[in-house]
């Protein structure tokens, strides 16, 4: 099945790498769809609608244990269309390479399951926006590994939490409670820490292959560090670095004061992404109520956001198309098919 150049720009937001339609007649041959009808243009935002819905990029965090590729199986047991990944352990400075025959495994294999994109998910104790430089420059290090890394692999991109805002320790430990910035001075050092990782990539692939992308993703940022003021602060960090764009989690979103239940809390969320793209979607329930600050995923449906409000959300105009990743409870082996279940529904497929 084949995506044809002509098909409307609607159709071609799914694909998470690009908004826009290729300019010439490439045809990406992984992920597809026949569509020669739309060149009469009689299709009606219905139909696109329900195409959307059947060819919407649905994923999982997939585990890495048993080495990169087991992941994509994984992925692909479940009924995977994308998924995102860590490249080692994300709570830990320490390191091994991966080795080349890895990497091509797994470039092989994803490319045979047609899992697309592919997301990795960065380090949690890098903080790009730290006060202290120690902190800064290690953290700079490991951003360009990861990028590094997902070069290596074949992957899309890497989605990073930007940083701690400032007023906090500098070596506040980082885990997946982190927060975003929201001060000025954290924002100034957010944006330079990002130019320089992209800077040097830039440099580095000027004639090389396409190489990975950076989404910033925003955090479950209390009240008192900016709260709903943060996704703002994300993309324009995005958009005065050259990163990719963003990646939107749902529960930090709601944690961090936006009502994404309702249909004015998304258009301020549309509003403040406006010129960035947003290519990714966590999509986790919340067990904090709205504006909680806290960073607590919880099951589709059985959180604070519910299932009204996930629907709402992932059928919203502007982020319709978008890829989704669930980062939802995982204790016992069939919350990931109850979950993949339930986005399905909300989907509507
Ligand atoms: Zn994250
Ligand atoms: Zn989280």
């Amino acid at each position: 099945m084949i995506l044809r150049k002509g098909a409307p720009e609607k159709l071609w937001a799914f694909w998470g790498k690009s908004s826009a339609a290729p300019k010439d007649d490439s045809l990406d041959d992984a992920v597809c769809l026949e569509f020669e009808p739309l060149a009469a243009g009689k299709k009606s935002d219905f139909e696109i609608g329900s195409i959307i819905n059947v060819m919407r990029r649905l994923g999982v965090h997939a585990s890495i244990a048993g080495g990169l590729p087991k992941s994509l199986e994984r992925a692909r047991a479940l009924g995977c269309s994308t998924l995102q990944i860590f490249s080692h352990n994300p709570r830990g400075w320490a390191l091994t390479d991966i080795p080349e025959e890895e990497a091509r495994r797994f470039r092989r294999l994803r490319e045979k399951l047609g899992l697309d994109p592919v997301f990795i998910h960065a380090c949690y104790l890098i903080n790009l926006a730290s006060a202290n430089i120690g902190t800064r420059e290690k953290s700079l290090l490991m951003l360009d590994e990861e990028m590094r890394r997902a070069d290596l692999i074949g992957a899309d991109y890497v989605v990073v939490h930007a940083g701690q805002p400032a007023g906090r320790p500098a070596d506040y430990p980082s885990d997946h409670e982190s927060g975003g910035d929201t001060g000025d001075s954290g924002y100034v050092l957010l944006v330079q820490s990002l130019k320089k990782v992209l800077g040097s990539r830039k440099k580095r692939f000027r004639a090389g292959p396409q190489a990975a992308g950076l989404l910033l993703e925003n955090a479950a940022c209390p009240p008192q560090f900016g709260g709903a003021a943060s996704i703002k602060t994300l993309a324009l960090a995005a958009g005065s670095s050259g990163a990719a764009g963003l990646c939107l989690d749902t529960c930090h979103a709601f944690a961090s004061g936006y009502d994404i239940r309702t249909a004015s809390g998304l258009s301020e969320l549309a509003r403040q992404t406006q010129g960035v793209s947003v290519r990714l979607v966590h999509l986790n329930d919340s067990k904090g109520q709205i504006g909680s600050g806290l960073d607590r995923h919880e099951h589709l449906g059985k959180g604070r956001i519910g299932t009204g409000g996930l629907r709402r959300f992932i059928r919203f105009g502007p982020f319709r198309g978008l890829p989704l990743v669930l980062e939802t409870p995982r204790k016992e082996e069939s919350d990931d098919p109850m979950n993949l279940e339930a986005a399905r529904a909300l989907i509507g497929r």
